[in-house]
């Protein structure tokens, strides 16, 4: 039999559906699956890691249902920008100078364990050079869906504009077979692909049972193009073209009619609300209640670490409700448990993962978190979800199990070498800014 990790003592919220916390015996994962959950007694086996939670919650991970993680090579690289300056002045010069295979896997190792110390156990990830993204995340031990972009422009790991379906197709036949990272397509915007690349890429994953992610209806000037060129909104132009589905991620969802949230609707489209991107940029604030109240499944998202700065899903939970707030004007819009649910079970049906993760079932994925509560911005606890949602940070937890592996025990990675991780951001850093502070017209690349 295989050796076990045991969960003590605590509380426990393994459905953050029912919000229900109760108070917790023993919880075990063998190999990668719970094999019970919350049972009061148990049988010590030889081998078995028992880990005290006394003081604490356990509860399933975190899932972040956007990011681009290789880009947090470029945290800090230049904010307090309008999107389109912060992509043309900055982003994409800086991506097609250094964007490469061991950009995407530093970058995206650099995001796994920042995510993972902060309690988040799975994200989908949309970049280039995808494949590198699927190593670095199964190196780090963190479950992801790997989205591999397309645009109709050059791209770093496709040069010459047009022949991303070749880019795609070595992508997906190259794919690792591990079952912790699934391969996926993003596909830019409506802005950056017309409707051959949209209609290519939904059969491409229609035939392949995959998630197509897409930033949609983010700003007004996407509004705006969008009108210009096809004289209907984002989420009206992929209806029209038959983009939409059950399987298709819409990013963002900033700016909707309420014909858009009946399409959005009417085609199950999954939305991911990325509430701290949008507010950095300017861009607005997501009619996210009127997506809940239509039946629209929400996950949650930070975006990516140049547009956020932090891959903190804590802080993303809290700034996701007050916005709601702000936005209706309403105190009770997008409380502490809709918001719990949207980083967790919503996630996880978006990603269509919910058989999986999500929740605390027996012979589900063992991806599991143990928050420490005895910190002084915990106590006292009168409610654990509005705590969590409202007060935690992601420096609050203490252990995290993935795929039924500890990848971080007492606030430390134990899956990977942080230090090394950091050392070698720092060194790439370096040469980012040596090329920023050359003239422009002296730059290489
Ligand atoms: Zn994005």
């Amino acid at each position: 039999m295989n050796p076990r990790t045991i969960l003590s003592n605590g509380k426990i919220l393994s459905d953050p559906d029912s919000g229900e916390i109760r108070s917790h015996a023993h919880t075990a994962c063998s190999d990668n699956r719970l094999e019970h959950v919350n049972q009061p007694e148990y049988e010590s086996r030889p081998g078995d890691t028992v880990i005290d939670c006394t003081g604490c919650i356990i509860m399933p991970g975190l899932i972040n249902a956007h990011n681009h993680c290789a880009m947090s090579l470029f945290r800090g690289i230049a904010d307090d920008l309008p999107l389109d300056a912060w992509l043309n002045n900055y982003i994409f010069p800086v991506e097609s100078r250094f964007v490469s295979p061991e950009f995407v896997y530093l970058g995206t190792k650099l995001s796994a364990a920042e995510m993972v110390l902060s309690g988040t156990t799975t994200v989908a990830d949309a970049y280039f050079f995808m494949e590198q993204s699927s190593r670095a995340l199964i190196d780090v031990g963190m479950r992801g869906v790997a989205a591999q972009g397309v645009l109709d422009l050059p791209a770093p790991d496709c040069p010459e504009a047009g022949k991303w379906r070749q880019r795609l197709q070595s992508f997906l036949a190259g794919h690792p077979a591990d079952d912790l990272v699934r391969p996926a397509v993003f596909v830019h915007s409506a802005y950056l692909a017309g409707a051959d690349t949209f209609r290519h890429v939904f059969e491409v994953c229609r035939k392949n049972g995959l998630k197509m992610f897409c930033h949609v209806a983010e700003t007004v000037w996407e509004i705006e193009e969008i009108a210009r060129r096809y004289g209907r909104s984002p989420v009206q132009f992929l209806d029209n073209i038959g983009c939409l589905n059950q399987d298709f991620i819409a990013v963002h969802c900033v700016h909707l009619t309420p014909e858009d949230i009946s399409i959005l609707t009417r085609n199950e489209v999954r939305a991911a609300h990325c509430p701290e991107s949008n507010m950095k940029l300017a861009s607005g604030a997501s009619p996210v209640n009127d997506l809940l109240n239509a039946g629209v499944t929400t996950a949650l998202g930070t975006d990516g670490p140049a547009s956020n700065n932090n891959l903190d899903m804590w802080e993303e939970m809290r700034t996701a409700s007050f916005l709601a707030k702000v936005r209706s004007g309403d105190p009770q819009a997008l409380n502490a448990h809709d918001v719990i649910k949207m980083a967790t079970t919503g996630g996880a049906r978006a990603l269509g993962l919910d058989d999986e993760v999500g929740k605390l079932v027996p012979g589900m994925k063992a991806d599991v978190i143990v928050i420490d509560m005895n910190q002084p911005h915990l106590t006292p606890t009168y409610n654990y979800v509005s705590n969590l949602v409202y007060s935690a940070r992601g420096s609050d937890v203490r252990d995290v199990i993935i795929n039924g592996k500890v990848v971080v025990r007492d606030h430390k990675l134990v899956s990977a070498d942080l230090n090394r991780i950091l050392m070698e951001a720092h060194a790439f850093a370096n040469e980012v800014s040596e090329f920023l502070e050359r003239p422009r017209d002296l730059r290489p690349g």
